[in-house]
């Protein structure tokens, strides 16, 4: 996103970033780049060293790999590992998700066994939250888990699973208890996703010619007691946590599960290649993906329309202020956001509206883009070869980028809770107003209606 406005003189900026020592951070990581970076270790050893250093996490507490740092400071660091040519922290979700619920929710075993692989990306996570009749009434879930010794043994089917193709380990959310209440009867488990025969992963294309997200089938499938997460009944507590850490990285203008240059966890192989070929090189399967040019929309097509000519056309001019307009509304509600916290207030609904006002910056950025290619918006490219070669016919290296994004662009108004929910919680939670009628809270889930 441009930021016209200086920010030295911007009160809210300053306010929430009082207390940070951003120029020390910036010097101390670039100190370690010099002496610890080198383009000839594996992907795998560049991660070992990152995250035990606490750079691959470095907003997470000390004694957990991190630097306890802020989003601002964690920035600064990210933005010093890109200048350096370093390659970046493992992606996807384990650090996104599972990492920060596991701190909040894990016992300290379970923080030992599972948070240093997921900063030194040894394992890839996936989030086995969304069922075929369970979206956004996710607590009517219907994978069960029942208990054999001291193992779990679950069946059942998730849907819309990213990344479930090269995951590692699962956010397993199923019903341990079908006699409580919905919310009630839910437990959350790290499941191992290495269960041929049992768990059964198909990946599912989408019209943006990728396959980002999969269908997982659960036939007695297994997870060991020890791998459940915050307790007993305790799944739906410890699945809103993941999902308000989802929301919050949505609305800041992450992806749902791509954004790295290499792939964490074992299946894909990256952590035996050599990292150097990442940071120049060409993109692993696993990374980039529509997400990656999001919160460079803004200047991406300020580029676009100038090369088309159309950059002194008052109606597109006007489209661009307007995104310009969204783009610092969403960074002052950031900002606002920031400073409350920074003065130990809470600001609800700030993660509901970062993520539908992020929904909204990208619809306009569809609509412009395509408005700005004309008829050059109907050529689409499936994959990498076409895409490239796409550029090459056009002389436009923007088009396989812009129509990506238009494709795409239904996902973040979808996952995360879609535009509805997110309205219905802000509704409900934030201004008060009456409850969706439904069966009455105390029900039983046995005995609810059921589609189907
Ligand atoms: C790109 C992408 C990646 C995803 N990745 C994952 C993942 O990794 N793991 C995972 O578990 N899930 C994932 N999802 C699934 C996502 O969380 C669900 O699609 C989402 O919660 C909506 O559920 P649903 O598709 O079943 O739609 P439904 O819940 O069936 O909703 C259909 C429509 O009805 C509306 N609606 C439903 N209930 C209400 C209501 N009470 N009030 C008003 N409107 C309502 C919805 O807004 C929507 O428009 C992903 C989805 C997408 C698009």
């Amino acid at each position: 996103m441009t930021d016209t406005l200086d920010s030295t003189t911007d009160p809210l900026e300053r306010q929430a970033n009082s207390g940070t020592a951003g120029d020390e951070v910036t010097a101390e990581i670039n100190a370690w780049l010099e002496t610890n970076w080198d383009p000839d270790l594996t992907v795998g050893e560049w991660w070992d060293r990152l995250g035990n250093a606490g750079w691959s996490a470095p907003s997470w507490p000390s004694q957990w790999f991190g630097h306890d740092l802020s989003r601002d400071d964690t920035l600064k660091v990210q933005k010093a590992i890109g200048k350096h040519g370093a390659l970046g922290a493992p992606g996807g979700l384990g650090l996104l998700l599972a990492g920060p619920t596991i701190a909040t929710h894990g016992t300290d075993e379970q923080q030992q066994k599972y948070l240093g692989d997921i900063v030194t990306g040894r394992q890839g996570w996936c989030q086995l939250f969304s069922e075929p009749g369970a979206g956004s009434d996710l607590a009517g879930l219907n994978t069960r888990a029942e208990k054999d010794g001291d193992e779990w043994i679950v069946n059942g089917q998730k849907v819309w699973t990213s990344a479930g193709h090269v995951a590692d380990l699962g956010m397993l959310i199923a019903r341990t208890d079908p006699d409580q209440p919905k919310h009630q009867g839910i437990s959350y488990f790290a499941m191992d996703m290495h269960q041929p025969g049992a768990v059964e992963v198909r990946p599912l294309k989408e019209m943006t010619g990728r396959a980002l997200f999969n269908e997982v089938f659960l036939t007695d499938a297994r997870v060991r007691d020890d791998a459940m997460i915050g307790g007993l009944g305790n799944g739906w507590a410890v699945a809103n946590t993941t999902l308000a850490f989802e929301r919050a990285g949505l609305g800041a203008g992450g992806g749902s599960s791509h954004g790295s240059a290499a792939t964490p966890g074992t299946i894909v192989g990256d952590l035996e290649r050599r990292a150097g070929d990442f940071v120049s090189g060409p993109r692993s399967s696993g990374g980039g993906g529509p997400t990656a040019m999001l919160g460079g929309a803004e200047t991406l097509l300020i580029e676009l329309a100038k090369n088309a000519g159309s950059i002194s056309d008052p109606t597109i001019r006007q489209e661009l202020m307007k995104l310009h307009t969204l783009n610092e509304l969403a960074r002052y509600g950031n900002l606002r956001q920031k400073a409350e916290k920074a003065a130990g207030r809470d600001m609800p609904g700030a993660g509901n509206l970062a993520k539908l006002s992020m929904s909204a910056i990208l619809r306009l950025s569809r609509d412009l883009g395509l408005r700005i290619l004309g008829p050059m918006g109907t050529l689409h490219a499936y994959d990498n070869d076409a895409r490239a070669k796409l550029n090459e016919a056009t002389g436009n290296p923007f088009l396989a980028m812009v129509t990506e994004l238009a494709l795409f662009s239904p996902g973040p108004s979808i996952y995360g809770g879609t535009d509805e929910v997110q309205h219905n919680i802000i509704g409900e939670r934030v201004l008060g107003l009456p409850k969706e009628p439904g069966p009455a809270k105390g029900t039983p889930y046995r005995d609810l209606p059921k589609n189907g």
